[in-house]
């Protein structure tokens, strides 16, 4: 019989690979305790319809990329493809709006999306982000790209900001109007374009294919539309930026892949693969039926960022070996450095010293602590420094 493998797109993530998530997850997650963000833990299911009324009808996340599924009940349900539209449909349900006005959450999590596997692109892969509600002011959409801007610098991840705005349901339709008659006026989009240009024109200029690229260079932007509030908006964030000495580009041809944005969006990228995203989105929270409410957020995918992460500095391994007559000892002498806090691997393989010194130096410890009925006697442990191949006597007795 064949060994059972992991369904493609789904994949494990093992051993340093494991250490590296968690590197990321607790870096942006101090961030979030010191910024005053709160969790919210999510079902990774809910009715498909949810991501239909948000995300948006004719994107592909929507129309390609959802894992869904009929239950029992004839319920149609999805895999989350991503986090804002569960969150704001939580805290909608539970009126949290009611009693904060402004409200800061981070969720972590996987995400699903039925793309096609390779490098960074995953059918299940995990996002950590944020939301802040209520804050209408730009201070909101700096504040949320300083705090990915400080995760960045403190994963010595070097990586581009790149921004824009892609104004408000004021300026946004003369701006679509123009954009639909440029797109009209030109032939040589793919057959995906040609759709998006009659019922989602924005979405032509997220498009992947090259020729698309191209052809899009030409368009007009939206930043020649932005009325005076998004101009003034973009104006302060920029303002902000600069003042803290964060650098960005200007894309105007900066979209997203989800219809729920306004004004600000924004995008981490690093060698053309964005690994951070996030932007404003002030009326997807009345959208699904909450009071008016602004909001900003992010969500960064782990394995994405986890390709820029090299090694991870770990703490020493202390390996202990025992003689059959110092069991009890050297098991109550681990607890004791443990509870100090050092790392301690207790060698209980090997029917010899020998071999189960060869076993701490496979396992890559740093240092080997020997005990028998002869330390015990004087009150010391062998340490022994693996790399330096030095040994010496340490003091030791249990207080
Ligand atoms: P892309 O343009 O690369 O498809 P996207 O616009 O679909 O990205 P978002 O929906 O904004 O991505 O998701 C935010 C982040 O989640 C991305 O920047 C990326 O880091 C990560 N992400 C998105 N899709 C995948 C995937 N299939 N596998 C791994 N990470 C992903
Ligand atoms: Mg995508």
């Amino acid at each position: 019989m064949e060994i059972l493998k992991a369904i493609r797109g789904f994949d494990d993530i093992l051993l340093e690979e494991a250490k590296k998530f968690r590197v990321i997850t607790n870096t942006f997650r101090n961030l979030f305790e010191v910024y005053n963000f709160e969790e919210i833990i999510l079902p990774i299911v809910e009715y498909k319809e949810l991501f239909d009324r948000s995300v948006g009808e004719i994107t592909d996340i929507v129309q390609k990329e959802m894992f869904v599924f009929e239950d029992k009940s004839h319920r149609v349900l999805a895999l989350r493809p991503e986090g804002t539209a569960g969150v704001v449909r939580a805290i909608v349900e539970h009126g949290l709006l009611y009693k904060h006005p402004t409200l800061k959450l981070f969720y972590e999590g996987s995400m699903f999306r039925y793309e096609r596997p390779q490098t960074g692109r995953k059918r299940q892969f995990n996002q950590i982000g944020a939301e802040v509600f209520g804050v209408e002011d730009p201070i909101a959409d700096f504040e949320t790209i300083k705090l990915c801007f400080e995760a960045f610098n403190k994963l010595s991840i070097d990586i581009i900001l790149e921004i824009n705005s892609i104004g408000c349901p004021k300026c946004r339709p003369k701006y679509k109007e123009a954009l639909v008659n440029y797109l009209h006026s030109i032939g040589g989009l793919c057959e995906d374009c040609n759709v998006r240009k009659e019922k989602n024109p924005l979405r032509v200029l997220d498009c992947k294919v090259e020729t698309c690229k191209e052809l899009i260079k030409e368009a007009p932007v939206m930043l020649d539309y932005l009325c005076e509030e998004c101009d003034t908006h973009y104006k302060s964030l920029k303002t902000y930026l600069k003042e803290f000495n964060i650098p960005y580009i200007e894309n105007p041809r900066l979209v997203r892949g989800l219809d729920y944005y306004t004004k600000t969006v924004f995008e981490f990228i690093k060698d053309g693969l964005t690994v951070l995203a996030g932007g404003r989105y002030d009326y997807l929270v009345e959208s699904l039926r909450g009071p008016h409410t602004p909001a900003v957020g992010f969500a960064a995918g782990i394995e994405r960022i986890m390709l820029y992460i090299n090694e991870i500095p770990q703490k020493p391994l202390y390996a202990l070996v025992y003689l059959e007559e110092a069991k009890i000892y050297a098991l109550k002498l681990a607890n004791s450095l443990r509870q100090d806090g050092l790392k301690v691997e207790i060698i209980t393989r090997g029917t010899n010293l020998k071999k189960k010194l060869e076993i701490a130096n496979k396992i890559g410890a740093s240092y080997t602590i020997i005990i028998g009925p002869e330390e015990i006697r004087k009150n010391v442990y062998i340490l022994k420094d693996m790399n330096k191949k030095e040994q010496k006597e340490i003091p030791f007795s249990f207080s």
